[in-house]
């Protein structure tokens, strides 16, 4: 895609601090970050949502899965055998869900205490 945010990250058009690549994933941090750790994982081929990427290419979305787990490790957020501290997984679909970037993505959010439910009470 040619005017996509993300694969000008990709292609290095657009500079990010990338925190790991692998053949079809790449991770970097969220330039707004919202926990002490804020890593994005996509996938380097252009999808627009998760539910397309399932569909299209469920290993792919398995790779992308799996990135995040190293990306948790590699940041100190899970050691080997321990799921402590802990980390969150966030994918936004659509505008309504607060989608903005239209390739998709995995958020990993880490180093505080995450609520739950995610929004603000009232
Ligand atoms: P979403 O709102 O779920 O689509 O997430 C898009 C994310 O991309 C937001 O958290 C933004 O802060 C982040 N973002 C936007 N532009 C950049 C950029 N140039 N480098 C890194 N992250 C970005
Ligand atoms: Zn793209």
């Amino acid at each position: 895609m040619s005017d996509c945010l993300f694969c000008k990250i990709r292609d290095g058009q657009i500079p990010a601090k990338l925190v790991m690549r692998d053949d079809r994933c790449i991770a970097f941090e969220d330039i707004n970050p919202q926990a002490p750790t804020h890593v994005l994982v996509i996938p380097k081929e252009h999808h627009v949502t998760v539910g397309a990427l399932a569909v299209a290419d469920p290993g792919l979305l398995g790779e992308v899965v799996e990135a995040t787990s190293a990306v948790a490790r590699q940041e100190g957020l899970v050691s080997d055998g321990a799921d402590e501290p802990g980390y969150r997984l966030v994918t936004n679909t659509g505008p309504e869900a607060g989608q903005t970037v239209f390739h998709v993505h995995v958020h990993v959010l880490g180093g505080r205490g995450m609520g739950w439910p995610p929004w603000p009470a009232g």
